[in-house]
């Protein structure tokens, strides 16, 4: 059930205070990564939620949407599409930029990255401002993909996140 899988997902959850910076409660997800129950519960309430027949690609965004991508993928008979911190990706890319507290930070997919009109699972693991998930779905339509769901193990409702992508739906196995 939804409940389990998000008391899964919390009893697996470290908090790190003042990291990586201070006034910062780090939600650190190695945990639940590591662990064989947690990690194949988490994997399958994703798929379960959206319905294997609903995507056609997984994205995951650097780094830890990687982990979640595959294994989605490996799942479902698809495969996974990086969306990368700007300057990782070796051919040519379409970027989207957002604001941070500090500066901006850039975002890339190579440029045929999706077929046209593909649809495509977007997945990450923490939620925060929304900022990550703007920048990745508005790269995700510029380069020709169709966003067909946006999936993440952990929100932190208080920063509205949610609220910021709207009308887009989140999907979030636990909101704290
Ligand atoms: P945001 O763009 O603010 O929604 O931040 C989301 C991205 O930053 C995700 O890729 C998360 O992995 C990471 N992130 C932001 N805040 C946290 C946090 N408190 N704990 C763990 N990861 C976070």
């Amino acid at each position: 059930s939804g409940a389990a899988v998000a008391a899964g997902v919390a009893s697996h959850v470290l908090d790190v205070p003042d990291f990586p910076e201070p006034g910062v409660t780090f939600k650190d997800l190695t945990p639940l990564f590591a662990d064989p129950d947690g990690f194949r519960h988490v994997i399958d309430a994703v798929v379960e939620h959206h319905g294997s027949d609903s995507f056609d690609v997984v994205a995951g965004i650097e780094a830890r949407g990687f982990v979640i991508a595959a294994a989605v993928a490996y799942a479902t008979g698809t495969g996974v599409v990086p969306v990368r911190k700007a300057g990782k990706l070796p051919r040519r890319t379409v970027s989207a930029s957002y604001t941070l507290e500090y500066g901006t930070a850039t975002l890339e997919v190579h440029e045929d990255a999706f077929h046209r009109g593909e649809r495509v699972l977007v997945v990450d693991d923490v939620l925060a401002t929304g900022g990550t998930a703007e920048a990745t779905l508005q790269l995700v339509e510029r380069a020709g993909g169709r966003v067909a769901g946006f999936s993440v193990l952990l929100e932190l409702g208080f920063l509205h996140g949610r609220q910021r992508l709207a009308p887009r739906q989140v999907h979030a196995l636990l909101t704290v």
